[in-house]
């Protein structure tokens, strides 16, 4: 009899919760190390969430509540997202998580059956990727070409559409691309929906970064398109826009109650209820004037941050990088560093025990961090199936100037030094 249920080798996971255990191995091994493997905002929360959060645990609000929010909140919620999209909420729709991430395993468990098919975007969030094979549907990547601005055409999700579809993700502004989708573009996508799909395939729109946004540029969902109310899962939060990942605060947005009692009742099973003072602070953050503010300063940094990284990535030989538009990320194609290097030709040559484990990028990523003193994350950390051939690695730029500098100059170190490569390699210790 085995231990485990054949299921549990089909989950994934995220690396940016693993790459820490390497962090500790390298600085164990005397290395300092620049993180640019983080996927949370340096800055702290505001004191004007904070205190509300410290007041409601003085007043013994620390008891269970409503499964699927509390009323304030689901009720600021709803207001916000009715303003922002120009569509009508009513906040019996909305369900509070904790986090923006149980609402990806409560679609995919309440919509999909095993062998229904899923379309994700690839490179994306990897619990979407984990999700679909742990639940023994279909994975269906739509891979982000960087030439387009890591955006995607209605044209070519069309094709990935069959009558076994059953759920599409979409994520602007994405994880780990930056790339954000044009109103015009959704508008297509929505004709694409609504003509190919059945009125049961849902979108699953996760729109976390959707304060993250440069350039002047304003964010859109799919949801706001005529008809895509009725069709589309809106799921966003407060990790990011309000400097929040530790509070663990998000939300979905149902198309029917129906749909939000599903998920309420995945809430009860999972962990009854999110923490009555986070929602109480959560509920501040969306309505205190102050925020405007705050999440307005924030993102300027990271823009200022963004416009100093993509020019010096793209001044070092054999990497390219599109301008990300949203998030804080920056995904640069890598591709002439991993053949300077020889690492394709080394790649090639690993034994069979290995070689699935790994790829070109995964090398250098690993060489970065282990010999120069760089965390990033590996273009196999956002979606495995269907990567290999693709070069990339993430830069998180939640990281002060003066690390991003000094950084990138030990990046563009690692990226000629194919003597400390080849030996790196030969060790064989950090692979994989
Ligand atoms: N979706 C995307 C695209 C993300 O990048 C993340 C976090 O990195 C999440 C969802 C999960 O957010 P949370 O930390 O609020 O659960």
């Amino acid at each position: 009899m085995k231990l485990l249920a054949g299921r549990m080798k089909n989950l994934g996971s995220e690396n940016a919760f693993k790459v820490g255990d390497d962090i500790r191995r390298a600085e164990q091994a005397g290395m300092k190390v620049i993180r640019f493997n983080l996927g949370e905002p340096d800055f702290n929360s505001a004191d004007f969430i904070n205190q509300v959060a410290v007041d409601h645990i003085h007043r013994g609000n620390s008891h269970y509540c409503p499964p699927a929010g509390i009323e304030s909140l689901r009720r600021a919620v709803a207001k916000q997202i009715s303003e922002t999209r120009g569509i009508e909420i009513h906040p019996d729709h909305v369900v509070v998580t904790v986090g923006a991430k149980p609402p990806i395993g409560y679609a995919l468990m309440s919509y999909v059956n095993a062998g229904d098919e899923v379309i994700y975007p690839s490179p994306g969030f990897p619990i979407y990727e984990s999700w679909i094979t742990y639940l023994g549907a279909k994975a269906v990547p739509l891979h982000l070409d960087e030439k387009k601005g890591f955006s995607f055409t209605a044209d070519e999700l069309e094709k990935l559409i069959t009558r076994k579809t059953k759920l599409i993700f979409i994520n602007s502004p994405s994880n780990p691309t930056g790339g954000v989708l044009a109103e015009e573009e959704l508008a297509k996508i929505a004709q694409v929906i609504r003509k190919k799909c059945d009125e049961n395939v849902r979108v699953y729109s996760d729109e976390v970064y959707e304060h993250i946004i440069f350039d002047g540029l304003k964010h859109h969902s799919i949801i706001s398109q005529r008809g895509m109310q009725d069709r589309t899962v809106l799921v966003s939060g407060h990790s990011k826009s309000f400097a929040m990942t530790g509070w663990r605060l998000g939300y979905a947005i149902l198309p029917t109650l129906e749909e939000a009692a599903i998920f309420k009742n995945l809430n009860i099973n999972n962990f009854s209820c999110t923490p009555p003072f986070i929602q109480e602070a959560g509920r501040e953050a969306i309505e205190n004037p102050s925020s405007t503010e705050t999440v307005r300063r924030m993102v300027h940094e990271f823009q200022q941050r963004r416009d100093y990284v993509i020019d010096a990535l793209n001044s070092i030989e054999g990497i390219s990088c599109a301008n990300p538009k949203g998030a804080f990320y920056a995904f640069p194609n890598i591709k002439g560093v991993c053949e300077n290097l020889g690492a394709i030709e080394k790649y090639k040559k690993l034994p069979k025990s290995i070689s699935p484990r790994t790829s070109p990028a995964t090398l250098f990523q690993k060489f970065l961090l282990y010999r120069h003193g760089v965390a990033t994350m590996d273009r196999r950390s956002f979606g495995q199936i269907g990567s290999k051939g693709k070069h990339f690695i993430r830069i998180s730029m939640a990281t002060d100037i003066d690390s991003l500098k000094l950084g990138i100059v030990q990046l563009e170190k690692a990226s000629k030094d194919r003597d400390g490569f080849a030996k790196f390699v030969k060790e064989a210790k950090h692979l994989y």
